[in-house]
């Protein structure tokens, strides 16, 4: 059997045959919901204080649905969004409810590891954590792969020049590739990995559908 493509991570609406998309939604897009495979949390962009409570609201209600295979994206960015405190304590809540009912996260990280690797220190997670459009510095990258994450690439792979220095060194068993919010091909990230990696797509498309399973998602290809 073929395998399909798979774009862990997107915001846009698509069906091509040959491409399992994991969509994102944001608990203020909830009544876009589809029944193919999803993520669902509160984006860090979208926070604020007097929607916080009615958005933990619609997320406790909506990701025990069975369509709903991660909670997020969720996380901290020290660039955009007005409330850092806020962030964090939102962060924190998907993580309990990760941790609760037993699905993995995905994570946006935006030049705030420190406060993260604090974080996952102290709450000490079981369920896996996806880093989605990872393009953080080696080192940081180092202490990644330490505590056990998972890596989501976007468009960075073909763009930057540092996470290209070391993408040969993540391990295969924890990388994804995904669209985000723009509208590129996956494939081209699948083909610009498999010449960095030396491997052929078809086993390119095995070793990240095989990932995805690692996840414990409730999913047959
Ligand atoms: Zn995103």
């Amino acid at each position: 059997m073929d395998l399909p493509y798979i774009d862990f991570h997107s915001h846009k609406e698509t069906s091509v045959s040959d491409i399992l998309t994991i969509r994102s939604f944001d608990t203020k897009e909830i009544t876009q919901l589809t029944d193919q495979p999803s993520s669902l949390g509160i984006h860090p962009w979208s926070l604020n204080r007097e929607s916080y409570p009615l958005q933990l609201e619609i997320l406790e209600k909506y990701s025990m649905d069975k369509n709903i295979f991660f909670l997020g994206e969720t996380g901290l960015d020290s660039l955009v969004g007005e409330d850092k405190e806020l962030q964090e304590e939102s962060f924190r809540f998907h993580i309990q409810l990760s941790e609760q009912i037993q699905k993995p996260i995905v994570v946006h990280c935006v030049r705030s590891y420190h406060t993260l690797f604090k974080i996952h220190k102290i709450m000490k997670p079981k369920q896996k954590w996806i880093l989605h459009g990872f393009q953080a510095r080696r080192d940081v990258f180092i202490e990644c792969t330490r505590r056990g994450f998972y890596f989501s690439l976007g468009n960075a792979l073909i763009k930057n020049s540092s996470l290209r220095s070391y993408v040969s060194e993540i391990p295969r068993d924890k990388i994804f590739f995904e669209s985000d919010d723009s509208s590129f091909a996956i494939e081209k990230l699948y083909q610009e990995y498999s010449l960095l990696t030396n491997q052929s797509i078809s086993d390119l498309k095995k070793q990240i559908a095989s990932n995805f399973l690692s996840l414990d998602v409730p999913y047959e290809f």
